[in-house]
């Protein structure tokens, strides 16, 4: 990835046109960016946006893009969310060589900083009530009213702001304000709350600290201390700009980084944040924070997406100003787009149906030569075992079936793929149940290879396997894990109610090639005629296979659509 050039084919993003100005005029020939998660939860497909700007941009102009945990607030995070985050951002192909950072290991410079504002009478530690402090913030429409303590001295802000960090304090009793105008017609302005007190072990700081820094005063600082050049952040955070601006200006910081605010990706058919995936995982609604359908870039991975797959879909999705919504179907596009030409085709039965071929040779065993990509010669060929007994997809075979059914009914031929044609002559029943146990067949043996010598045509090709060398196997379906495009739509109504509660389909008696017997987790292949398929990272076994359906192998949304 590193040194990829600028894409080209599109015009740059405005954000890609301010770097590219900045390093042209020399303002800053060496573009820093940050990834900065808060680790409190897994990153989701929003995230990958944000990873792809940041460490794409790094690349692109031959910066650096550093990752920084965001953990101001232990009470949430977890260093089990680090190291998933980690993971998910190599997995993605970017890196941060030695640039690995933590907002914590900033306290000890923060903590000077506040002391710094303090003794410019730019901060005061404040004993209202955060009931007290709401009643006094004012509206959008009313100013706010000043706090009596905001003008206590120095010395005693020192005194009361120390006594906080020693622990002398109970939680909520006190905190350390910034003093910057009730007044100001944008309420991030009207006196933030810079450090609380909160006697929580940090994963990483232990029990070091009971007061920790809030976002705001954190994120601009470490962002200065760093020497970032760009912070690029989602546009919720354009009203937090003054008081970015605010905090590197009153103390003077030698490094002054650029606040630039993008639109966050919305995606259809799914939640975005944190709080609701985590929602989602703890209420048992999914098996995980990987379960395959999640939006997770774990949950994405062991449904079968690509790294490749998901950064053509950022690029694609391209960098904004303006809020939007991108259609779920974007992005199985752009996985289906990539496993089309990655992806080696085998056949795999879903639903079995029996099929003798009467007129084969009882003990006769073929090896067919199959190829593994249709356009892709490179890709090679394999050999698929062929005898009397195979196995083809139960919805292939309909009694008394309309004209236009190309496939099998009786006295119908087909063609099976890189083998014979073959005839229905009858079909076997349960007498009680009238259920289809299978079907008799005859083959032409003449047609070996697909094409009749008398130049007869079959309409239909069907896939199939060998019944005594075909691997049992799990297979799971996947659909939307919502049923409407924005569950958040109405405030009223939970999301949880437009949970798809056929989200998942399992089917445990399908079939695959024996070709797939010892393929290993992660695995990605296309079944012809059913959608590419991955092999399951976390429940599959030798002996137990199970494949995840990534995506099917055309929208079957947009024709539900119409
Ligand atoms: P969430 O709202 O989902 O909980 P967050 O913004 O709280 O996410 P952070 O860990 O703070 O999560 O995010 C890290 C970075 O990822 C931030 O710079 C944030 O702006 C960016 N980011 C988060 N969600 C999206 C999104 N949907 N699209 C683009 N960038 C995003
Ligand atoms: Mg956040």
């Amino acid at each position: 990835m590193s040194n990829s050039e600028p894409n080209t084919e599109k015009p740059l993003d405005f954000i890609r046109q301010i770097v590219t100005e900045d390093q042209k005029t020399g303002k800053h020939a060496t573009p820093v960016t940050r990834f900065p998660p808060e680790p409190n939860g897994f990153l989701h497909i929003g995230h990958a946006k944000s990873i792809c700007l940041n460490f794409g941009i790094a690349n692109e102009f031959n910066g650096r893009c550093n990752m920084r945990f965001d953990d101001t607030n232990p009470s949430k995070e977890e260093s089990a969310y680090v190291k998933s985050i980690q993971e998910d951002v190599k997995w993605l192909g970017f890196s941060w060589g030695d640039n690995l950072f933590y907002a914590s290991d900033y306290f000890e410079k923060l903590y000077e900083f506040a002391l710094e504002l303090i003794r410019r009478e730019k901060a005061f530690v404040c004993d209202l009530s955060s009931e007290e402090m709401r009643a006094y913030r004012g509206t959008l429409t009313e100013p706010g009213k000043e706090s009596p303590y905001r003008n206590r001295s120095v010395e005693e802000n020192l005194e009361l702001f120390q006594a906080m960090k020693n622990g002398d304090f109970e939680e909520g009793s006190h905190v350390l304000r910034a003093k910057i105008d009730m007044a100001s017609p944008n309420l991030n302005m009207r006196d933030p709350v810079i450090y609380r007190i909160m006697k929580v072990v940090h994963h990483r700081t232990g029990d070091k600290w009971c007061i920790y820094p809030m976002y705001d005063y954190t994120h601009c600082l470490s962002d200065a201390i760093e020497e970032i050049t760009h912070s690029l952040c989602t546009l919720e955070f354009e009203n937090h700009r003054p008081l970015y601006d605010w905090v590197l200006d009153t103390l003077e910081t030698p490094v002054h980084p650029r606040q630039i605010e993008f639109a966050r990706l919305n995606l259809t058919y799914t939640v975005m944040s944190k709080r609701k995936l985590m929602q989602l995982v703890q209420e048992g609604h999914v098996s995980g924070w990987n379960d395959p359908r999640m939006l997770t870039i774990s949950g994405l991975r062991r449904r079968g997406y690509s790294p490749a797959s998901i950064r053509d879909f950022c690029k694609e999705i391209g960098i904004g100003k303006k809020e939007s919504w991108i259609d779920m179907g974007v992005l199985e596009n752009a996985v289906r787009n990539d496993l089309n030409t990655t992806a080696p085709r085998v056949m795999g039965v879903l639903d079995p149906l029996k099929v003798v071929i009467t007129n084969y040779p009882e003990d006769k065993i073929e090896e067919i030569e199959a190829r593994n990509h249709p356009q892709n010669p490179d890709m090679g060929s394999r050999m698929l075992p062929f005898s009397r007994e195979i196995f083809i997809e139960r919805t292939d075979f309909l009694e008394n079936a309309p004209k236009k059914f190309f496939r099998l009914d009786i006295g119908r031929e087909v063609r099976l793929r890189y083998a014979y044609f073959i005839t229905c002559v009858s079909v076997v029943k349960d007498e009680t149940s009238g259920e289809i146990l299978e079907l008799h067949c005859t083959y032409d043996p003449e047609t070996y290879g697909g094409n009749a010598p008398d130049g007869r045509k079959v309409k239909g090709t069907i896939h199939w396997v060998d019944a005594r060398h075909a691997v049992k196997c799990e297979v799971r379906l996947y659909d939307r894990l919502f049923e409407v495009e924005n569950p958040d739509v109405d405030k009223d109504v939970d999301f949880k109610e437009h949970l798809n509660p056929d989200s998942l389909t399992s089917i445990k008696n399908s079939l695959v090639e024996p070709s797939l017997a010892d393929a290993e987790p992660g695995t990605c292949v296309q079944f012809e005629r059913q959608g590419y398929f991955c092999i399951d990272s976390m429940n599959s076994k030798p002996g137990n296979l199970v494949f995840n359906r990534t995506v099917s192998l055309r929208d079957s949304w947009a024709k539900r659509k119409k």
